[in-house]
């Protein structure tokens, strides 16, 4: 738990949030500006601040996968498909900086970025 962290605290239930998934150190919720017909949040309950620092930490990668893996397969979204994102950093747009996995889901989902070629 870090203090200060909006996302340590809608783990913990300081703050409420929308649950979809919850077990002893993975919980899923409702992002609350959705970008697509489905939209969530997987967080591990062991506060790392982005993929970078998370990357050394195999079990809870693992622990958020299979989350998001039981969660999709549950809601029969894996069938049709999904998407997960991290976002790191400036560029990436990361706007909460505590590691958190955006599930995407539910209708066709468009191209991914928006690089543009020359
Ligand atoms: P990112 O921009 O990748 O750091 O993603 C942060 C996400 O958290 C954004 O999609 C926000 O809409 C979402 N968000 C911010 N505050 C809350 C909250 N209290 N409950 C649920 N989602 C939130
Ligand atoms: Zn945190």
């Amino acid at each position: 738990m870090s203090a200060n962290c909006l996302f340590c605290k809608i783990f913990s239930g300081e703050i409420p949030s929308k649950k979809v998934f919850e077990n002893e150190v993975v919980i899923g919720f409702h992002d609350i500006h959705p970008q697509a017909k489905h939209h969530l949040l997987f967080i591990h309950k062991n506060h790392t601040k982005d993929i970078t620092e998370m990357a050394s930490d195999a079990d809870a990668l693992s622990d958020v996968f299979s989350a998001i893996a039981s969660f999709t397969k549950a809601k029969n979204l894996d069938e049709a498909g999904f998407r997960v994102v991290t976002n790191m950093g400036r560029h990436g747009g990361q706007t909460v900086f505590h590691t958190h996995f955006h599930v995407l889901a539910g209708e066709p989902l468009g191209p991914f970025g928006t690089y543009k070629s020359l």
